[in-house]
């Protein structure tokens, strides 16, 4: 390669929600940022869309009022209704109202666009060398080899970054993974509201079940594990929502499905990065239990472009900047999977006790019982002393350890 490469001061890998509110800070600050995104935008993105109301703020006061043609149908989502094996249901409206139902392919680019930042897409990351002044980011453009240099990347790359790849290689390899899968059904009959996201807490259908409307359609996803079968386990799925709900579907459509990076806000075990290269969204970790990692992932993205204009208007390295300002958001979201803070404080935006409580002891004590032994399917992971020990220190030091993050 004989071109010299260009020189820019922040290279962003991804085009997504956490890329969007990385760039927002940087442009807003005055520094030249440049997303780089592997697909041709607007792209597809395997989601629900279902916003939590803290993100739905944070769109609003970031990028304005959402247009119409950013949100499915129906244009918004009233909460979550949990169903259990005994029939019980229990179904929880989001704090504020409802929130937007987001069309990802387009609420993503309608926020990297609203950032006012530079995107080239069909733009893949292949790798990066950091000297310590600046990090050289190797690209392929339209099949093509092509350089940037940047005084700073952040990987905005998702699940399976490839910035996380290029600097930590064993990384994914030490870290849980599952696969979630869904497909689209024309609806023949569904009584299940269209106005809820639906979630069982059913250990036979599998670790995470989901279903809900979509443009006329209704949504039937599953968790499985990797090399597990995701047709058996989602028609699975199918056929007890029609035994048991009344819910008749047409031959299943469009079959989608992705890999996740499962339970590192449970255990504190982010990834932040090393050198001038940070880590932010879901790359970094961030889900929440309900792996609603929208929010989260444009909350941590705003702080990692905060971190880097910090940076770069101080002598103080971008690493030991970044981790102390993530703290707050490390909290939210590893909050909202903390026994403690969910046994006696309320870190989710629903208010899943309050419900709980309008029912019928017996009720209550059915469904207590009902998620603990859904929980007990995780105990494979063998996680128990490293949570008790995370929620200890939440609860008694106002914090999670840094000392764990990567
Ligand atoms: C089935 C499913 C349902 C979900 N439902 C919800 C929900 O209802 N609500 C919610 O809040 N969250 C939900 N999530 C989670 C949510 O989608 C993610 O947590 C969120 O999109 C993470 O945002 P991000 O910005 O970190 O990265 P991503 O949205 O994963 O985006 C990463 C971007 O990086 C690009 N990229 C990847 N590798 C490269 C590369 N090498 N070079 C260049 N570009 C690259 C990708 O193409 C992509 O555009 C769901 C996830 C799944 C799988």
């Amino acid at each position: 390669m004989t071109e010299k490469p260009r020189e820019v001061d922040v290279a962003v890998v991804g085009a997504s929600l956490a890329a969007a509110a990385t760039s927002k800070r940087l442009v807003d600050a005055g520094l030249e940022a440049v997303v780089i995104e592997r697909k041709k935008l607007p792209r597809h993105k395997v989601c629900s869309g279902i916003l939590s109301p803290r993100g739905h703020r944070f769109l609003l006061e970031n990028f304005g009022p959402l247009p119409r043609e950013v949100l499915h149908e129906p244009t918004s989502c009233r909460g979550v209704t949990f169903h259990f094996p005994s029939m019980r249901e229990l179904s929880m409206d989001f704090h504020g109202g409802p929130t937007p139902h987001l069309h990802r392919k387009y609420s993503d680019h309608w926020a990297i666009q609203r950032s006012g930042v530079e995107v080239l897409d069909e733009t893949s990351f292949l790798g990066l060398e950091d000297d310590g002044e600046r990090v050289l980011v190797n690209l392929k453009r339209h099949g093509e080899p092509m350089q940037l240099r940047a005084r700073w990347l952040i990987g905005a790359d998702g699940p399976a970054s490839s910035v996380v790849r290029a600097i930590y290689p064993d990384y994914p390899k030490q870290i849980p993974w599952f696969m979630v899968g869904q497909k689209f059904h024309p609806i023949e009959k569904c009584p299940l509201d269209p106005d809820y996201f639906h979630f069982w807490f059913h250990k036979d259908l599998g670790h995470y079940t989901w279903s809900h409307a979509r443009d006329g359609r209704q949504i039937v996803g599953v968790g499985f594990d990797v090399g597990r079968n995701f047709h058996a386990a989602q028609q699975k799925v199918v056929d007890y929502l029609r035994e048991k709900h009344d819910v008749h579907l047409g031959p299943a459509e469009d079959p989608e499905g992705c890999g996740e990076n499962f339970g590192l806000s449970l255990i504190n075990r982010y990834v932040f990065g090393k050198g001038n290269v940070a880590i932010t969204g879901q790359a970094a970790g961030f889900l929440n239990m309900m792996a609603e990692g929208m929010s989260c992932a444009m909350h941590s993205g705003a702080i990692a472009g905060e971190a880097v204009v910090t940076a770069s208007r101080s002598p103080k390295p971008l690493q030991a900047i970044y981790r102390q300002m993530i703290a707050s958001e490390v909290r939210r979201c590893s909050d909202q999977w903390n026994p403690l803070m969910i046994a006696f404080r309320n870190p989710h935006e629903a208010d899943f006790k309050a419900e709980l409580a309008k029912l019928p002891l017996r009720d209550r004590l059915g469904i207590v019982r009902e998620v603990l032994s859904f929980i007990r399917l995780y105990a494979r992971f063998k996680w128990g002393r490293q949570i008790l020990g995370q929620a200890i220190t939440r609860m008694f030091r106002g914090g999670y350890d840094p000392k764990r993050w990567i």
